[in-house]
């Protein structure tokens, strides 16, 4: 798993120490082994896990340099993209949030046996998160894969954004037809569109895109509306 992954991330240009190989070896055991029991992820292969996972979540820091920054991670599920970027940035700041207790707590066994030391957990709604005072427009960077279409990701994850601040969205070929339906939250919620970053997943071919969405000022205060609206009804 080890050579695998430093081979695939040598593709993109990412270095990897042998410190956080070995960190990503003991994540990598402990989710297969707690996916036995618990519905983590439908990708268990080695190859797959280390491609589609590790290597996708850490793309990032190809693009950003994310060291110094406080970085919150939303609907982080067994913790990606989260976990893989704390590993590989170590003096970045991290908090993973997600709204079931049984996935933060798996986090936080990871947390404490691969010793990750700069991450935090929260377990809750991002639509409670984002209207409580010690997470509301406090992240230099909020990060965000595979949790919701465009328009509802920007009223779930923006109001974490200080103004100043970028949030970070993993997506693909989608990504232009849900820009179309996010104009409106874009608007609302006092946010630009920034730089796109395209890459792809070596060996795989698979094409992705980091959307960058630039916070350029402070929220109206009923955002994020209250928990579920934001799907029901999308900005
Ligand atoms: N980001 C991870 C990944 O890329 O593998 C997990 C993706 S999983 C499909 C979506 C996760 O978002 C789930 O763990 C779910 O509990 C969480 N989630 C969905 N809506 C949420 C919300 N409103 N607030 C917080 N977490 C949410």
């Amino acid at each position: 798993m080890k050579e695998y992954l430093k081979q695939s991330a040598d593709k993109l240009s990412i270095k990897i120490t042998e410190k956080q190989l070995n960190q990503f070896e003991i994540f990598y055991h402990m989710l297969i082994e707690t996916n036995r029991t618990l519905n983590l992820t439908a990708i268990t292969e080695m190859h797959e896990v280390v491609l589609k996972h590790f290597i996708d979540s850490i793309s990032v820091v190809k693009f950003i340099n994310l060291s110094g920054k406080k970085i919150i991670d939303v609907g982080t599920g067994a913790g990606f993209p989260g976990i893989p970027l704390a590993i590989l940035v170590p003096d970045a700041n991290f908090v993973l949030m997600d709204s079931l207790q049984k996935r933060i707590h798996f986090i936080e066994n990871v947390l404490r046996e691969c010793q990750i030391l700069n991450v935090k957990t929260i377990h809750g709604r991002a639509e409670d998160i984002g209207q409580n005072l010690d997470y509301r427009e406090k992240f230099d960077y909020c990060v965000s894969r595979a949790v919701a279409a465009l328009p509802v990701l920007l009223e779930l994850c923006t109001p974490m954004v200080r103004v100043g601040g970028s949030f970070i969205s993993y997506k693909s070929e989608l990504l232009e037809e849900e820009l179309q339906q996010s104009k409106n939250a874009l608007s609302i919620l006092h946010c630009k569109v920034g730089e796109q970053y395209h890459y792809s997943i070596p060996d795989r071919d698979f094409y992705r895109v980091l959307a960058e969405f630039k916070k350029e000022g402070k929220l109206q205060k009923k955002y994020p509306r209250q928990a579920g609206k934001p799907k029901k009804n999308p900005l």
